[in-house]
């Protein structure tokens, strides 16, 4: 259980946190905007670009349950996730990414890293040897996705942190699927976790957010460049829902996580679902890399069924307590098809191998489903509906 700490010190004595509205603060005569790059955030607030109380606080908090030295808020996942890689990426640098994760990810890369020559490659995480073989003398990062998006494929963090430590090159984890009540990266040697506040963590489905954990020298310097600069700053409400949701991520993820383990369990024995992907059942491909890397597995599933196009129709028109839509960990159920010839035209754009690797996966196309906080019982009954003749 988390333990909201950062404001019980403030003279008011409250024992839930503020929404700090002032985007400036009054500082002594010899501040400068240029020695205001090197404030010490705790210290003294400046302007709300640089810090603010409200999302100062959930900063700490959020590298508290992380194990790390500090974190920096963002407006979004992609703008945390584009954010640290301008920062640490420069012209002529080679970054190794996944080739299947949020495809948001992928599409930045090759609509506009590319752009800034900085060279990537894309490679299955899930096997060490091929992430070693791609390192080149320029290779500043290595960013895992696990699970990854939207396939449910798993990724060793110690093994490549091994890699990555011994090639000194910076590791990134998003572990937006598994959360830190899951897995905790920075203990299995990375340098950096992102998340998409906006999913678990946020938990709610009301509001975007993301968010850099890491050494405090590390976050200092995202700040100053990504935050001041780039400005993609997490206003002090969203902060505030986000403290709040953070008060019962442990509960709210351990019942996902439940309820996802009865509805895979469903899933995998009916005769019209033709595969069910789920990190808790023996039948996921890396069972047992999930049971020593995750403490729970989560509340998301990938299954593939007969005749999918008309099941995704059947559901957007006719299910009622599931809906169907992107996004993920929100309070109810949701589900959306992911067909393999569009997401890899529109987003992956697969190297031969890479496809065939995918379809082993996902087939001509698969269903995410991020199963809510409803009754799991209620929400299989609604699935044999859809199901049904
Ligand atoms: C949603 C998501 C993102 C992007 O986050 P936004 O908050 O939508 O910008 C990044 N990574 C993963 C794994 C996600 O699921």
């Amino acid at each position: 259980m988390i333990k909201a700490q950062n404001f019980e010190s403030l003279p008011t004595k409250e024992i839930a946190p503020a929404i700090h509205r002032s985007v400036s603060f009054r500082v002594p005569a010899e501040t400068t905007g240029f020695s205001a790059d090197t404030l010490d955030v705790d210290g003294q607030f400046f302007y709300s670009r640089w810090a603010n109380p409200t999302t100062r606080c959930l900063e700490k908090e959020l590298a508290t349950l992380e194990g790390g030295e500090d974190a920096l808020a963002f407006a979004s996942g992609m703008a945390a996730v584009t954010g640290l890689f301008f920062t640490l990426l420069k012209s002529g640098d080679h970054l190794i990414a996944p080739s299947v994760c949020y495809p948001g990810v992928t599409e930045f890369l090759h609509g506009v890293l590319s752009r800034y020559d900085v060279e990537f490659s894309l490679v299955d995480m899930s096997e060490p040897g091929t992430v070693a073989d791609a390192l080149k003398n320029n290779t500043r990062a290595i960013f895992v996705e696990t699970p990854a998006n939207p396939i449910l494929r798993l990724t060793d963090i110690a093994e490549i942190a091994q890699i990555a430590n011994r090639a000194g090159v910076q590791l990134i984890v998003d572990s937006t699927f598994a959360t830190p009540v899951a897995t905790k990266p920075l203990s299995l040697g990375a340098d950096y976790v992102v998340h998409s506040l906006t999913k678990y963590i946020g938990g709610h489905g009301d509001t975007l957010g993301g968010v850099v954990i890491g050494a405090g020298d590390a976050i200092q310097r995202l700040r100053q460049e990504a935050m001041v600069h780039l400005g993609a700053v997490l206003d002090s409400f969203p902060a505030w829902l986000i403290l709040r949701s953070l008060v019962t991520l442990e509960p709210r993820m351990r019942s996902h996580s439940e309820n996802a383990t009865a509805v895979a369990k469903y899933l995998e024995e009916h005769s019209r679902i033709r595969k069910t992907i789920y990190p808790g059942l023996p039948s996921h491909p890396q069972f047992e890399l999930a049971q020593r890397q995750m403490r729970i597995s989560s509340g998301m599933i990938a299954f593939q069924a007969d005749n999918p196009e008309a099941l995704a129709r059947r559901i957007a028109d006719e299910a009622e307590m599931i809906a169907y839509a992107v996004s993920l960990g929100k309070p109810t159920s949701l589900i959306y098809y992911i067909p393999t010839k569009e997401i890899d035209e529109q987003c992956f754009r697969f190297s031969k191998s890479e496809l065939e690797k995918y379809r082993m996966w996902a087939g001509d196309g698969m269903f995410r489903f991020s199963v809510g906080l409803e009754d799991p019982e209620l929400v299989c009954n609604e699935l044999d509906r859809l199901l049904s003749d």
